[in-house]
């Protein structure tokens, strides 16, 4: 519990005041001698009195709220969190006496996200020097410099930044003129915008299976499923697991394939010491405001080759003409990003080793707290020549996983199950070509709340849900 948060009621306005610039939680609360809860004084209840009286010196009796909000701790998690509102943002948790024993903040106590964007570094200084500059739209010059930046950090020479991560994957297959009558591979487990893109671009998806120890494609079944139709493979770099990359260009590089990376889940993960998107012809990244780094909305397309990232760049500009305004030669789209959404991510990327450290000791900790379940597998990340980042932390439950998901919503935490496998959503169902690992693992999978400031007490909730509420249904089955 914060002490911090509170004054004696013989104090005045002042000590209050000092108390609430220290916090920054825009509350005190009030206790008498004997440590009873008494009252609840605001910044602005401070404010309008100062406004009225002017005197700072005043006692902190003659201006608190004797009327306000509290808990206590038999109360069920939905009576708690009915008590929560927009103006009610911290709840005190007092005993049969009225002492105060705990307070609830809603964003710390109440309800664990799956993911909340690390936001801690320049970005708002860099997000202000850009509004200021009045250069909002899709010039300035943060957006270059994202895209040199980012490129470099994955080792190749060309980003093109675009407005999200699927628009992305639509404009790679469309500077690779792939279309109506091709075939482009497509894995089974992933986020549906993989399989969208391609068939947005007119081509027919293939569905194959995964490897069952990286949840990510497997290259036997991209083999076995290649015929004279087929354009590229879109492997997914899963939950921050890459790919076996020289499987993938191997056979890429027997039939003639465009290989497109989907690196939407994982910024700075590595094959055999070089980063992924970098092993393709075109890498794709998200920056969506759950993922590694964000800038908000964003996404970018990166390329080794010069006139592949110059063609993109056109494409994403309506196709016009670089030397001749208004000119279109091809038919394009605006798929442009920000400068205000650039300058975000340029600041991002300034901390993006510390990042990935962060999510990687949030893991360490999960495995720690559940590495006596024996229950969970938490998915690989000793497999040789591949190095993992995590973006959420991802475990398979050998069984129940929906009641346990269900356990952990109730408690509010929120866990998410992995992807339906695409093969198991009707609209996708005609393109399957083997599924017999993906929908198994889709089905046991849970991400974990993978946040860098989670609180001790969450990681002991999750496990005390796991031990007590969801192994003594497992046992009674
Ligand atoms: C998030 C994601 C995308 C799409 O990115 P957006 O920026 O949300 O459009 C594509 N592929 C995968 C695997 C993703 O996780």
């Amino acid at each position: 519990m914060n002490k911090d948060l509170i004054c004696n009621v013989n104090s005045t306005l002042i000590d209050a005041w000092k108390t609430i610039n220290k916090t920054g939680k825009g509350i005190v609360f009030i206790v008498n001698n004997e440590k009873k809860l008494v009252g609840v004084l605001t910044e602005g209840d401070i404010r309008n009195y100062l406004l009225e009286k002017q005197d700072f010196k005043t006692s902190i009796s003659t201006v608190m709220n004797t009327d306000f909000v509290y808990t206590t701790v038999d109360k069920s998690y939905e009576n708690i969190i009915n008590l929560f509102n927009e103006k009610v943002k911290i709840i005190p948790v007092v005993d049969s006496a009225f002492r105060i024993l705990d307070i609830y903040e809603y964003s710390l106590n109440i309800r664990l996200p799956v993911a909340t964007p690390d936001l801690t570094g320049r970005e708002f200084e860099y997000l202000t020097d850009a509004f200021l500059s009045t250069w909002i739209s899709s010039s300035g010059p943060y957006i270059q410099r994202f895209e040199n930046d980012f490129s470099n950090f994955c080792g190749v020479d060309f980003g093109v930044a675009v407005s999200n991560g699927t628009v992305a994957l639509h404009l790679a297959l469309v500077a690779l003129d792939i279309g109506a009558g091709d075939e482009v591979i497509v894995p089974d487990l992933t986020f549906a915008a993989t399989i969208n893109a391609v068939l947005h671009a007119g081509a027919k998806p293939v569905i194959v299976d995964i490897e069952s120890d990286s949840w990510c494609i497997d290259p036997g079944e991209i083999r076995l499923s290649v015929t004279s139709k087929t354009k590229a493979i879109i492997p997914v770099h899963l939950y921050g697991q890459p790919c076996n990359m020289d499987a993938i260009m191997e056979i890429a590089d027997e039939h003639n394939l465009f290989v497109i990376e989907d690196c939407a889940e994982a910024h700075g993960a590595e094959y055999n010491g070089k980063k992924v998107g970098s092993f393709g012809h075109i890498g794709c990244f998200s920056f969506f405001g759950n993922k590694i780094i964000t800038t908000g909305e964003g996404g970018m397309c990166i390329s080794r080759n010069k006139s592949l990232a110059n063609k993109m760049k056109i494409l994403r500009d309506h196709g016009m003409s670089q030397n001749k305004k208004y000119w279109h030669d091809q038919i394009g789209f605006n798929y442009r990003m920000t400068n205000l959404q650039a300058s975000i991510g340029v600041a991002q990327l300034e901390r993006i080793e510390s990042i990935l450290y962060e999510r990687k000791l949030i893991e360490q900790k999960y495995r720690e707290i559940l590495n006596q379940i024996e229950h969970i597998v938490f998915q690989k990340d000793d497999i040789p020549d591949r190095k993992k980042v995590t973006w959420f932390v991802s475990i398979l439950i050998k069984e129940n996983r929906d009641e346990l998901l269900g356990m952990l919503n109730k408690e509010g935490i929120d866990a998410r199950p992995f992807f339906y496998s695409l093969s198991r959503i009707p609209l996708y169902k005609e393109y399957l070509f083997s599924n017999k690992i993906s929908s198994r693992i889709s089905e046991k999978g849970i991400n974990l709340p993978t946040i860098s400031s989670m609180s001790d007490s969450f990681f002991k909730k999750i496990k005390n849900i796991i031990l007590n509420n969801w192994m003594n249904v497992s046992k009674y089955e």
